[in-house]
């Protein structure tokens, strides 16, 4: 029997790698290659702030693995994977069990909270294709909802935005989300001011990543567009 490669995640990672070894292995007729993810579909996760501030439509950041891989010797599946079995080298999803020689993890990541108070059970996330349309339509919802709000508290509630984090991602959602702000509130009949985008972090920079001019730079862009910028914020 060939050897069987089954590549988990068909994100950067397993696409790439799937891509690459069909290439490499094209002339090898006893492997067969399963990239199994739990879409039918690659998600270009570095596009999401985009779709969840409304720039780019919801289609254009999400890829079908058909067309990737039409004409390359790539079995492709759709199934959630639940365990993996390593002694018996199987990995068991919900419609079925995979049998493997090789196997290649490429899951991803989970957004990380760090603790911060509220943040795990109350944010929307921005991790997945389904957290961005979630997201812009929750931003949408706010202002409806705000628009015939008479409670100013409430009103007030609605238009307020709070960015967990200000690394890339958060500094992104940040600077995407100032840019859509405007545009909603011409769409709404709201004012700008009645608006308020907040990005907060633990640490005393914004993507920290980034050599400390870079990040100062970001900052004073931020705040030029209408981002309030909290650093150094207490866990307590
Ligand atoms: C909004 C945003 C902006 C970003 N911008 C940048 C950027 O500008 N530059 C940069 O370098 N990085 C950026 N990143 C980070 C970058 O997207 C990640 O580093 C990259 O996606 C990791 O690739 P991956 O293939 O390891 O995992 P992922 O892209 O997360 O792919 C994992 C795949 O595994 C699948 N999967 C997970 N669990 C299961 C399961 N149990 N069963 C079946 N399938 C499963 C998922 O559906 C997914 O398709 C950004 C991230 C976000 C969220």
């Amino acid at each position: 029997m060939g050897k069987r490669i089954v590549i988990l995640g068909a994100g950067y990672a397993g696409v790439l790698t799937a891509k690459k070894l069909a290439k490499r292995l094209r002339k090898t007729e006893d492997v067969t290659i399963t990239l199994i993810d739990k879409n039918s579909y690659h998600t270009m996760l570095t596009e999401l702030h985009e779709v969840a501030a409304g720039r780019v439509d919801e289609a254009s950041v999400r890829i079908s693995l058909q067309r990737i891989f039409a004409g390359r010797r790539v079995e492709l599946v759709t199934d959630t994977i639940r365990s993996v079995d390593y002694a018996g080298r199987q990995v068991k999803g919900d419609r079925a069990v995979y049998e493997y020689d090789y196997l290649v993890l490429a899951t991803g990541s989970q957004p990380a909270c760090f603790g911060i108070p509220g943040v795990e059970e109350y944010s929307w996330k921005l991790w997945s294709y389904q957290d961005a349309v979630r997201l812009k339509a929750h931003i949408l919802d706010c202002f409806r909802r705000a628009v015939s709000e008479s409670d100013p508290e409430e009103k007030k509630r609605l238009l307020t935005f709070y960015i967990a984090g200000a690394g890339f991602t958060g500094a992104e959602m940040a600077g995407e989300l100032a840019e859509w702000v405007p545009i909603l509130c011409e769409e709404f009949g709201l004012s700008r001011s009645e608006v308020e985008i907040v990005a907060f972090d633990l640490l005393d920079r914004v993507v920290p990543t980034f050599p400390s001019k870079l990040s100062d730079k970001a900052q004073r862009r931020m705040e030029k567009m209408g981002v309030r910028v909290m650093l150094k914020i207490s866990l307590t």
